[in-house]
């Protein structure tokens, strides 16, 4: 039973946020210019989105007693990471407004069930196989052939969990460097470019899109976001039309990143979704009427979408371990936006901050 009747949550409101990292932070920040009040919820002390935000509890995500208290408190609940218990959120749902509906998270927290998910919408993907064991690789990278990638189905990111199998590939230490006990083997996506496309909706099925943009990875984490993505009108109207049929099949009041891959011959391919803010949208705080994490509160909080118009083109970097020494040069930098997470330990491909650049709109 979901206890969402499709009330509005007015200003004033308390939003309850599962994940205590920087998109909770930044969620937190944007909610407060809006009048709202931040309770997170999440296993860590001193997360980077407690320490702007009016309350948090600090325990397990299997906590049932402790996520009820936390329901109690607030007056809707939303995640700024997915890979929450499923039964935390159908608890949560019981309690109080939950929105995205956990049904979303079920379906996007596993590779298989996300590419099973788009697939029986008709929206293309990569081919790919699932592989229930070590013994059933041969034959599924035979049937894809290579290069091919395989993933672990669950709780993947940043490249986690993946071993790319290359001709050359000894396929016998493939599985244990994958490190999960169900797969999906993908055929390898020749691609021109990685964008993504960021899309909101609310309760009344009403749309927002930001503009795609193009994704640059290094080390398989993001590493630069280029918007607009340097692509042809009608590729970035097949993104846009991907994204709406996505949202609207997955009946999605929230926040959803789509993101894909664009052939050599301009298909477009669906690699993953993230159900929430994303760090490919971290631009639209400095170069959009409305940023990401404010289109976010809207929609959980049932408020009208606001306008995802950029006013400038940007171009978004990663600030990962070391790279966040930089933060005098970035200030002292005319026209840089700087952005930082509050991470006191600064670790190898921890995600410390970002900086955005921003140019006049071309196009
Ligand atoms: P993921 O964790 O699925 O987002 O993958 C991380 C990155 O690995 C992607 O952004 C791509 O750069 C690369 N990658 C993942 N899957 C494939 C694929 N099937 N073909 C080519 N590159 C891939």
């Amino acid at each position: 039973m979901s206890a969402d009747s499709g009330q509005t949550i007015a200003p004033g409101g308390t939003i309850g946020i599962l994940g205590g990292g920087q998109l909770g932070r930044m969620t937190a920040m944007a909610a407060a210019r809006l009048g709202y009040r931040c309770h997170i919820y999440c296993p860590d002390k001193d997360a980077p989105a407690s320490v702007v935000a009016a309350a948090t509890t600090v325990a397990p995500y299997d906590d049932l007693a402790a996520l009820e208290r936390f329901a109690q408190a607030v007056d809707v609940v939303t995640f700024e990471f997915e890979n929450v218990p499923a039964s935390a959120g159908e608890k949560l749902s019981a309690w109080k407004p939950t929105r995205p509906d956990p049904r979303v998270l079920h379906v996007t927290q596993q590779r298989l069930r996300e590419k099973n998910f788009l697939s029986s919408i008709n929206v293309p993907v990569t081919r790919y196989l699932e592989v229930a064991h070590k013994e059933a690789l041969p034959q599924a990278v035979q049937a894809l052939g290579r290069p091919c990638v395989l993933k672990s189905a669950s709780f993947g990111y940043d490249g986690k969990g993946q071993v790319r199998i290359d001709p050359e590939t000894d396929l016998d230490p493939v599985w244990r460097q994958m490190g999960g006990d169900l797969a999906i083997l993908e055929a390898f996506v020749d691609f021109q470019r990685e964008i993504s496309v960021v899309i909101a909706r609310g309760h009344d099925g009403a749309m927002a899109l930001f503009v795609p943009v193009e994704n640059q990875h290094r080390n398989h984490i993001l590493d630069t976001t280029i918007a607009p993505a340097r692509i042809a009108p009608e590729v970035a109207m097949k993104a846009e039309a991907i994204a709406r049929r996505i949202a609207q099949e997955l009946k999605l009041v929230g926040l959803l990143a789509v993101e894909m891959f664009v052939t050599r011959d301009g298909d477009v391919l669906v690699n993953e979704l993230a159900p929430r803010p994303h760090n490919s949208g971290h631009w639209t705080i400095d170069a959009c009427v409305t940023s990401q994490f404010e289109q976010f509160v809207r929609a959980v909080c049932g408020l009208p979408l606001g306008s995802p118009e950029r006013h400038s083109d940007a171009v978004m970097k990663n600030l990962i371990g070391d790279d966040v020494r930089d933060w005098r040069h970035i200030l002292a930098e005319p026209g840089a936006k700087l952005h930082l997470y509050g991470k006191a330990e600064v670790r190898p491909g921890r995600k410390m901050g970002h900086v955005t650049r921003l140019s006049a709109r071309t196009s």
